[in-house]
């Protein structure tokens, strides 16, 4: 049988340790603190949060650390653990939309973020590392931005992560950092999940008016676990086919007469009204999609509040197959933990994230988390694809 690969989190010290000692090697000084933030998984709720809907993440256990100093000059001076580039240099002052490639972007992003909405950031030192999977679709983008927001926040004395309301500004710049800096669509979710969850819950987000509500989510309690399979898979194309699925949203909801696809899935006479107004066939499939996958987080979270949470699994085969068919954003490697991981006793699997590779989620017994994770390797294996890696999600704490 298959090797199976478990990418465990750090715990807290040594997290902050290893960030620390790249900081002092690096920079020869102390920082002035140490801050992290958590990567996220998304439960249900997917391709929502840009069409003013809920979703229902939690922040995962794996957390992106940083050391960071504060500096008098408006130098940003940036090195990275899981990047070989050394010390990256840039100058604050110079930043704006196309002009920061590569990663360096999350970080001078957020610093560029806070300035423009007048808050008094100057340059400053930092040292990243993280067990966030890279690109595996649980948000190692958001964690660094959220990290380095708190670490900001922290160092300039901002006040804003003390309370949630802060807490939703520093998320709001993130995405403007991931957006027009980074350069990278994101629709809000990832940095909401970093910034505002609380441990033990799930946070349930309506992006219409950034509103959370902290839903109890404890699953050990039920001798049931969250397993994540990242499928390691290549998803070159990614990037255009989110704005596709995302200009599809508009053009339809322009077409409805609505601001947003929120409307609709609020709108009491249900989906027949909007399906019969649209002529494009494509377009009927997404918003069906939309208006349902809504509806499924209303009724997740209305079972995890009754103490049933053994069923939310059917919600997730239907998440699962809306985004495959419906929103087509699956994939052969996320169809295939998904449809063995049901085969081996899941109560219930769905591919999570934006899709075309990343990872899949299944709600399985405590007891059975390995034997559903050895048959989704061997399954992998047999079908002649690159070794997938697991991990056990439990809601874990916000950036701090
Ligand atoms: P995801 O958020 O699903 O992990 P993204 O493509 O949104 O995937 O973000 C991954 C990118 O974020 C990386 O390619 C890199 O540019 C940046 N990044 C994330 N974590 C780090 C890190 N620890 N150090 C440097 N860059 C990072
Ligand atoms: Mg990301």
């Amino acid at each position: 049988s298959a090797d199976v690969t478990w990418l465990d989190a750090w715990t807290e010290q040594e997290g902050a340790d290893r960030v620390r000692g790249l900081f002092a090697g690096r920079f020869e000084a102390e920082p002035d603190g140490t801050w992290s933030a958590p990567g996220r998984v998304n439960l249900i709720g997917e391709h929502t949060d840009y069409n003013g809907g809920l979703c229902l993440p939690i922040a995962l256990p794996h957390r992106t650390y940083v050391a960071l100093r504060r500096r008098d000059d408006d130098v940003v001076r940036l090195v990275s653990a899981q990047e070989p580039t050394g010390v990256r240099t840039v100058d604050l002052a110079g930043v704006a939309p196309g002009t920061v490639d590569g990663w360096a972007g999350y970080v001078v992003g957020v610093a560029w973020a806070l300035r423009e909405a007048g808050h008094a950031v100057s340059g400053f030192d930092v040292a990243i590392d993280s067990c966030v999977p890279y690109g595996a679709g649980l948000s190692s983008s958001a964690a660094l931005e959220a990290s380095t927001a708190v670490a900001l926040d922290a160092a300039f004395a901002l006040g804003l992560a003390g309370s949630d309301e802060g807490r939703a500004t520093l998320a709001a710049l993130c995405v403007r950092a991931e957006n027009e800096i980074a350069g990278a669509p994101t629709g809000g979710m990832d940095q909401a999940a970093s910034l505002r969850s609380q441990g033990g819950h799930a946070l349930l987000l309506d992006c219409l008016d950034g509103s959370v509500r902290h839903v109890p989510f404890d699953l050990a309690a039920h001798d049931l676990a969250l397993l994540v399979v990242d499928t390691r898979a290549e998803h070159a194309l990614v990037d255009g086919q989110y704005a596709a699925r995302r200009a599809s949203c508009e053009a339809a909801a322009a077409r409805l007469g609505v601001a947003t696809l929120r409307e609709v899935s609020d709108d009491p006479r249900g989906l027949e009204w909007p399906l019969d107004k649209l002529d494009d066939e494509v377009q009927v499939r997404r918003v069906r999609h939309v208006v349902n996958e809504i509806d499924r987080v209303t009724w997740f979270v209305a079972l995890l509040d009754a103490g049933e949470v053994g069923l939310v699994g059917t919600l997730m085969n239907a998440s699962h197959a809306s985004l495959r068919d419906d929103y087509e954003v699956s994939s052969r490697e996320l169809d295939l933990v998904v449809d063995t991981a049901r085969a081996a006793g899941a109560a219930g699997a769905r591919m999570t994230g934006g899709g075309f590779g990343g990872s899949a989620i299944a709600l399985v017994a405590a007891d059975e988390v390995d034997r559903v994770a050895q048959s989704v390797a061997d399954a992998f294996a047999d079908a002649g694809l690159r070794p997938p890696a697991f991990l056990v999600a439990t809601a874990a704490g916000p950036a701090a």
